[in-house]
């Protein structure tokens, strides 16, 4: 390379994310809490592929949403031809694993995922290109139970994890025949209406009249409200469902109200459907979508196999932890190992190893003898990793068979380095972290 050109950096994809290790704590609290939720109802995890065949999603969310229109990863193997997807959403591989497993073959499932999802759109604040959801899938259940079900466990979970102010909005879309009746007078609505709809709305009047309801453009939000309503075209089976639901909703004092317009991207969905928004972010306010999806299986050429599930965006649940500006739990180790001379590092390793065998967590200066740094300046690290205890072996330690211990966080008791035999430095810094743990750790919430 020539010595006058600048070598340019390589930055990461747009709308695709790092999650640096200052947020990861918050990340790990909120996948930790809701793995356990979801453990305290019985759901079990499965984990897909992050690449499926293509046919997966246009075949199972329908060729007019969003999704399948333009915001799929779609590519051809170079290798042999094969069209493949990143998947954007996770229920469709749900459903081919489970039909290709035969997960369902003794009786019906609960089921749970988490990872990174792909979709082309405009990355703004709450929408990204890649983005990660935790999800649910009770698959093989019939009743309005197990929607009644779904949504308490995330109200649990938005109380465990300590935020406010999320509401539940919910609707129901009937079923197809239902669907049609409503959609032929919603059309004819529309098409008395044509000189509102703007050019989104008009590309969606003959192919997906349903998400015009969806419209956030406000000048159309008086001509929307005023549309047929789907809940008007129910029949006597949807409407007990839908009833079902809401039943043991308030039977459970789970507040929710009742959004007519309220519609999923997807078209697999029937009956129930629910949001939980909130109006902390902005624009992008909704923090899980979710619903009944009758008929997924079936088209997936599988048995009849009635499901219901979620999906909750993580990156805006993070966003309003963060904003909760509750304190994370500790990201840092317990003691930090510092050493100067070749005998004093072979002592470090094993004792650092000594130390990590009792439970504490440990990180050890790194420098080969010949670079090694001064103790000034491996202290400035020592401080600058959070660790409670600090450890000291130089050349008078090793002379004596002690290392030196100092407390980096206690301010107002003595500062003083004490001396403690090698053989006694475990027993030590448990005692002292231990000590420290009951007085100082500070939990998220709790
Ligand atoms: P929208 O109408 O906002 O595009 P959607 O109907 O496409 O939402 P779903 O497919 O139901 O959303 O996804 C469930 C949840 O995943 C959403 O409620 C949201 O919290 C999150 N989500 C969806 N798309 C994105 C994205 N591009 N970036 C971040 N989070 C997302
Ligand atoms: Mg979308």
């Amino acid at each position: 390379m020539s010595e006058n050109k600048k070598i340019e950096k390589i930055v990461g994809v747009k709308g695709m994310n790092d999650i640096l290790p200052i947020d990861a704590p918050i990340w790990e609290l909120f996948e930790n809490t809701v793995q356990s939720v979801l453990k305290s109802y019985g759901f079990q995890q499965i984990r897909t592929p992050i690449v499926e065949p293509t046919a997966l999603f246009t075949r199972g969310l329908g060729d007019v949403t969003d999704i399948v229109e333009k915001e799929m990863y779609s590519f051809t193997d170079a290798m042999n031809g094969d069209q493949l997807t990143l998947r954007p959403e996770c229920t469709a591989s749900v459903v081919r694993a489970a039909l290709e497993h035969n997960l369902t073959y003794d009786g019906p499932k609960r089921l749970w995922y988490a990872g990174p999802m792909f979709r082309h759109e405009k990355p703004q604040r709450g929408r990204y290109r890649q983005f990660h959801q935790i999800g649910a899938e009770a698959l093989g259940f019939v009743g309005p139970d197990i929607d009644a079900e779904l949504i308490m466990l995330c109200q649990r979970l938005w109380d465990d994890l300590g935020l406010q102010g999320i509401r539940l909005e919910l609707n129901s879309i009937g079923n197809t025949d239902e669907r049609n009746k409503h959609r032929a007078d919603l059309v004819t609505y529309f098409e008395t209406n044509a000189d509102l709809l703007d050019a989104d709305a008009q590309r969606r009047l003959h192919s997906n009249p349903l998400r015009i309801l969806d419209t956030k453009n406000p000048a159309m939000q008086a001509m929307v409200n005023a549309a047929p309503k789907l809940l008007d075209y129910l029949g006597a089976d949807s409407c007990a469902h839908f009833e079902g639901v809401q039943k043991i909703l308030r039977h459970n004092s789970i507040p929710f109200s009742i959004n007519t317009r309220l519609v999923r991207g997807m078209d697999y969905y029937n009956r129930t459907v629910f949001e939980w928004v909130t109006d902390q972010l902005g624009a992008q306010g909704t923090v899980c979508g979710g619903g009944r999806y009758d008929p997924l299986v079936e088209i997936f050429g599988g048995k009849p196999t009635p499901a219901c599930g979620f999906a909750i965006g993580v990156e805006r649940i993070v966003e309003l932890m963060k904003a909760a500006g509750d304190i994370l739990p500790p990201n840092h180790c317990d003691v930090y190992i510092l050493h100067q001379g070749e005998d004093a590092q072979l002592q470090a390793f094993v004792l650092s190893e000594r130390i990590r065998d009792a439970g504490l967590d440990v990180v050890l200066h790194c420098a080969s003898a010949s670079t090694a740094s001064s103790f000034k300046s491996q202290m400035k690290r020592a401080d600058a990793s959070g660790a409670a205890f600090a450890v000291i072996i130089g050349q008078d330690e090793m002379d004596g068979g002690v290392a030196a211990i100092k407390a980096l966080r206690k301010v107002e008791t003595d500062q003083q380095q004490v001396s403690v035999t090698f053989d006694a430095v475990v027993d030590y810094l448990v005692e002292q972290v231990v000590g420290e743990d009951e007085h100082e750790h500070i939990h998220y919430h709790h």
